[in-house]
């Protein structure tokens, strides 16, 4: 089973604050753009002691539930998991991105292990589906950042195929792609096949303003 290398890293959230800050050639759009306005902070000792309570809660539920949840995203995306190494930090600004060349990702260092938890197969998905998907996404027309709004897009799939079924709270979509979410949900149910939502995926993206 793939493992998943927690850490709590006071320079990573430095300069994800830094990404906020200065909003230039994001790679993962910002989630949270109020955030943008709150003061950096730093991890005090207390907040240490919280994380790494906090990281051990999580490298115990991967311990137990890892193997079904990489399963499930195997399934999703019709491929084995990519790697067998993944490098996740925790951040206390609402920027979540994500670095394919690494295999790595931010989480929110305030919210409760649960939407943690989603986040990190949220997280997983996209690299997963940047891995073996983008040559073929770019190569059928779309562009680099048409291609990040796809990746964010099919994350709909988790909460009816697999977050439910782990009692998590269910995947946020941003605002602006809540109607292409909407068509492609009764596309996706007909037969679930990965291959086939994302060549509608990629007309519908096409044929949108995104
Ligand atoms: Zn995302």
């Amino acid at each position: 089973m793939p493992k998943i290398i927690f850490k709590i890293d006071k320079n990573q959230d430095a300069k994800n604050w830094q990404r906020v800050t200065n909003m230039v050639n994001l790679p993962h759009g910002l989630i949270n753009v109020k955030n943008n306005q709150k003061k950096i902070k730093n991890f005090s000792a207390e907040e240490m002691k919280r994380l790494e309570k906090n990281k051990q809660r999580l490298e115990k539920y991967f311990k137990k539930n890892g193997s079904v949840i990489f399963l499930s995203i195997e399934k999703l995306t019709k491929k084995p998991i990519y790697t067998n190494t993944f490098h996740v930090s925790f951040t206390t600004a609402g920027l979540m991105p994500y670095d394919i060349s690494d295999s790595w990702f931010m989480i929110p260092a305030e919210k409760s292990t649960k939407k943690q938890i989603t986040v990190i197969i949220h997280e997983l998905y996209h690299l997963q589906v940047a891995h073996y998907y983008m040559k073929y996404c770019l190569m059928k027309g779309l562009s680099q950042k048409q291609f990040s709004e796809l990746n964010e897009i099919v994350t709909f799939i988790l909460t009816v195929s697999m977050l439910h079924k782990l009692n998590l709270p269910k995947d946020k979509s941003y605002p602006k792609h809540k109607k292409l979410i909407k068509e492609l949900q009764r596309f996706w149910i007909k037969d679930k096949n990965f291959e086939k939502l994302l060549d509608k995926s990629i007309s519908t993206i096409k044929l949108s303003n995104l």
